[in-house]
């Protein structure tokens, strides 16, 4: 499964790092360090990619089986 965190829409609330600490982080301005990339995530830490989408009120962040076309 991939992760695909949309930089446009990520406005910064912090709820995916919060709920997903080993697979996110934050940066200097509160958004999410990862915007704007995707990558395969880990089986172990598939739970905390789908806490993460399910978190983010703006919808910036996709979890799906197959690699984002514009990676
Ligand atoms: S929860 Fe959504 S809007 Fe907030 S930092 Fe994470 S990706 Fe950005």
């Amino acid at each position: 499964m991939f992760i695909e965190i949309d930089a446009a829409k990520c406005m910064g609330h912090g709820r995916c790092y919060a709920v997903a600490p080993d697979l996110l982080s934050d940066d200097d301005e509160g958004f999410v360090a990862e915007r704007g990339t995707s990558w395969e995530v880990p089986a172990d830490l598939l739970d905390q990619a789908q806490e993460a989408a399910d978190a983010c009120p703006e919808g910036a962040i996709v979890v799906t089986a197959t690699a984002p076309a514009d990676a």
